[in-house]
């Protein structure tokens, strides 16, 4: 069965170039321009991902976010956004609304298929439990709490194995600082324990990591990705 992805665009230009490039890519694809359109169709037609831009005429790609992700009917429609490079902060307000993943406006088709193939995916092995990971030169067993690089074990602290667990976790979506400081020293940490913390145990991290530390992906102003692309 093929995939149907909303495209929810303004500009004429952009919306004729995904839908030729997505269908190349054996895609399904619907347009709207505006947000209502978009909210309308997302509930009525369920599609499997929505391409969503920020700006658009009438209610913007925030509010559109917002509204899909607080209804159950369309939460689980996984949102990623089109961005532009001034919209710096409403990129994270998306992310904190519940969209999956961004993509900076000028982008390239290639660069946006392998962002919605790498969604769907997620969307497919979510309920998988995960227990052994294993990408590029990189084995981290979730069940036994062991890491090897290129075979070499890597010895861990119990806080830098939590964090890469709660990374590996969310692999491939950004998660916050603050969300990764609640989760692995929670909600009622000591009050000298701040969201640099979680900066100064990635650092430790990605050290031990070596040859595989860039999987840990830096998103600046807001926090950090695993990236599990080959
Ligand atoms: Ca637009």
């Amino acid at each position: 069965m093929r995939e149907v992805i909303l495209i929810v665009e303004d500009e004429k230009d952009i919306v004729k170039m995904l839908e030729y490039n997505l269908k190349k890519e054996g895609f399904k694809t619907l347009s709207v321009r505006d947000g209502e359109a978009a909210i309308e169709s997302a509930r009525g037609e369920h599609p499997d991902i929505i391409i969503l831009d920020l700006m658009l005429p009438g209610i913007d790609g925030l509010e559109v976010c917002k509204t899909l992700k607080g209804d159950s009917k369309t939460a689980s429609i996984p949102i990623i956004m089109l961005t532009a490079k001034s919209q710096e902060s409403d990129k994270v307000v998306g992310l904190e609304l519940g969209a999956d993943d961004y993509v900076t406006k000028p982008f390239s088709p290639r660069e946006l298929i392998a962002r919605i193939k790498a969604v769907l995916r997620r969307g497919k092995d979510k309920d998988k439990l995960l227990e052994v990971l294993k990408v590029g030169d990189l084995t981290v067993d979730l069940a036994k709490i062991t890491v090897t690089v290129k075979s070499k074990p890597i010895e861990l602290t119990a806080k830098e194995f939590e964090l890469l667990k709660a990374l590996i976790k969310s692999r491939g979506r950004v998660l916050s600082r603050d969300h990764l400081l609640d989760t692995i020293w929670g909600f009622d940490h000591a009050a000298e324990i701040q969201t640099r913390t979680v900066d100064v145990h990635i650092r430790t991290l990605r050290k031990k990591l070596k040859d595989e530390s860039s999987r840990i992906v830096t998103v600046k102003n807001y926090g950090y990705r695993f990236e599990d692309e080959e």
